[in-house]
């Protein structure tokens, strides 16, 4: 049972295709990986499907998601409907604890337990104290934001390379939060350009240059990526 349906996505920005032609489906309770260079159009994807950077509907096409057209969607509504998407540079809160942080996300889930949250993210509850801005590091609010998820419970996360720039000791550490979003509920579709961590996914689909080129089992996907990167790096040299 697909809980996000994208159907023949096109993206045009000054005339520019970024995406041509995406099609996605997001089975429900699954770990759905998007694999792809730098460039190929997955942030641009992400940004549409939850509505933000200005992104509220792609120049044609459909995002369903949960049986409801969300294009020209509003964030919140976006949100209210059970969809959240961490990002790929978290945001900074002046002024807000992580506690607070914390509380906010979780403010709709009954079940909310904030050290839980931390812990998961490989915190410690000190940082329940400390503030969402610049004296955390690009990693620590990193692992913040990915607590916010789990404390949301939302029905679909977006993960926008949930391993980049992180200071995790080791990819185990991402694979069990992710796992563990899984079993409280959570579908998740995480982007990264690592097949290491797409690997632990229950499919993957790769993009390349604002096109899928292929969705299945997450080996061979990340086999076909390994390939075609070197084609597409021979391309453009600034891919990964
Ligand atoms: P990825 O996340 O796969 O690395 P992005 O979605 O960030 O790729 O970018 C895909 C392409 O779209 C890049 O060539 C990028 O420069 C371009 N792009 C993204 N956003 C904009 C924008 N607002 N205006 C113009 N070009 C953009
Ligand atoms: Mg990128
Ligand atoms: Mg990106």
């Amino acid at each position: 049972e697909p809980i996000l349906i994208v159907n023949d996505v096109r993206l045009t920005i000054d005339n520019k295709p970024i995406l041509k032609g995406v099609n996605l489906i997001v089975e429900k309770g699954e770990i759905h990986s998007i694999l792809g260079p730098n460039g190929a159009g997955k942030s641009t994807l992400a940004s549409l499907i939850m509505g933000i950077n200005g992104l509220k509907s792609p120049t044609e096409g459909e995002i369903i998601f949960k049986d409801t057209l969300i294009n020209g969607k509003e964030i919140f509504e976006r949100a209210r409907l059970g969809l959240t998407l961490a990002w790929q540079e978290p945001a900074r809160f002046e002024g807000i604890t992580v506690e607070e942080y914390l509380k906010i996300s979780g403010r709709n889930n009954p079940d909310l337990d904030v050290e839980e949250c931390l812990e998961l993210v490989g915190l410690d509850k000190s940082y329940l104290f400390r503030y969402v801005d610049d004296t955390l590091s690009g990693g620590e609010r990193k692992r913040v934001e990915l607590a916010s998820v789990l404390a949301m419970k939302p029905d679909l996360a977006i993960l926008d390379e949930p391993d980049s720039g992180i200071d995790f000791a080791s990819m185990e550490d991402i694979a069990k939060m992710i796992r563990t979003m899984k079993e409280r509920g959570t579908t998740v579709l995480m982007i990264t350009h690592r097949e290491e961590i797409a690997e632990i996914s229950d499919r993957a689909t790769l993009m390349c240059d604002g096109k899928v080129v292929q969705t299945g089992d997450p080996k061979a996907v990340g086999e076909k990526f390994k390939t075609m990167c070197v084609k597409c790096e021979v391309k453009n040299p600034q891919l990964v």
